[in-house]
């Protein structure tokens, strides 16, 4: 199955998109975290695409689907993936199905997780997560298990991004909202769009999230 989730930015797409490789054995492609492992290493889309990411504007749509379709290409994706932080805006939603069709692919469930801008402020004012393996959390939300000490490899370093601040995250919601959210209506006229309530707790939207699954595949 190849679902995307689709949300603003601090909905819980990667927390949940976490979930749903344990549960379903899907693999989770975050265009975020690919940014972000390219900027790290200093490559030449990297480096133009953190310009971008830390003043919160998008990076080039070229850029990120030739990312993306590459990535696809890559055998574990052929049993299944989730989408997160990708498609953007209807341009690139286009190219994807052009990129899947070519491929023989399709996305057969979007999930939006809709949540209140106020509660996203406060979501990644106090998001953080392991240096060793990026495991996420939240400092009230989703504490580790031990204070200081990652749940998942018992890292003892943490790192916050660097787009996190209020005045990104600002300038994220309104992307999010006048480039991101009309693409909620393009995958309705699809027939393919569930929503779920992202301000409910991890645990419940996780469990929302598998219903609506399911129900994309009936
Ligand atoms: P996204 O990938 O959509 O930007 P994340 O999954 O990184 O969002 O979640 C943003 C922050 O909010 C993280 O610190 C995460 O632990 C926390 N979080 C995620 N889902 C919830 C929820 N349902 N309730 C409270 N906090 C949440
Ligand atoms: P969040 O989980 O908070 O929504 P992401 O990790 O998905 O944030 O994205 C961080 C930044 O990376 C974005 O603000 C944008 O600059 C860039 N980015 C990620 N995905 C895309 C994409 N599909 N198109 C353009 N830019 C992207
Ligand atoms: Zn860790």
């Amino acid at each position: 199955m190849n679902i995307i989730l689709l949300g603003p930015p601090g909905a819980g797409k990667g927390t949940q998109a976490k979930n749903l490789e344990l549960s379903k054995g899907l693999v989770h492609l975050s265009t975020g975290d690919m940014l972000r492992t390219a900027a790290k290493n200093k490559t030449p889309c990297g480096l133009e695409a953190k310009k971008l990411m830390d003043r919160g504007e998008l990076v080039s749509d070229f850029v990120v689907m030739e990312i993306v379709s590459e990535r696809l290409d890559e055998k574990d994706a052929r049993g299944g993936f989730i989408l997160d932080g990708v498609p953007r805006n209807v341009v690139q939603a286009h190219m994807l199905d052009d990129a899947l069709a070519e491929k023989g692919l399709a996305i057969d469930c979007v999930v939006e997780i809709v949540a209140d801008d106020e509660a996203l402020v406060e979501r990644i004012g106090g998001r953080f997560a392991c240096a060793s393996c990026g495991k996420g959390y939240h400092k009230e939300f989703k504490t580790p298990k031990v204070e200081g000490v990652c749940d998942k490899c018992g890292g003892t370093e943490f790192s916050v991004r660097a787009d996190d601040t209020p005045d990104t995250v600002r300038n994220r919601l309104g992307v999010y909202h006048k480039k991101t959210e009309p693409l909620v209506h393009y995958y309705e006229k699809q027939g393919i769009l569930k929503k779920v309530d992202g301000m409910a707790d991890i645990n419940t939207v996780a469990s929302q999230i598998e219903s609506a699954i399911e129900g994309c595949d009936k």
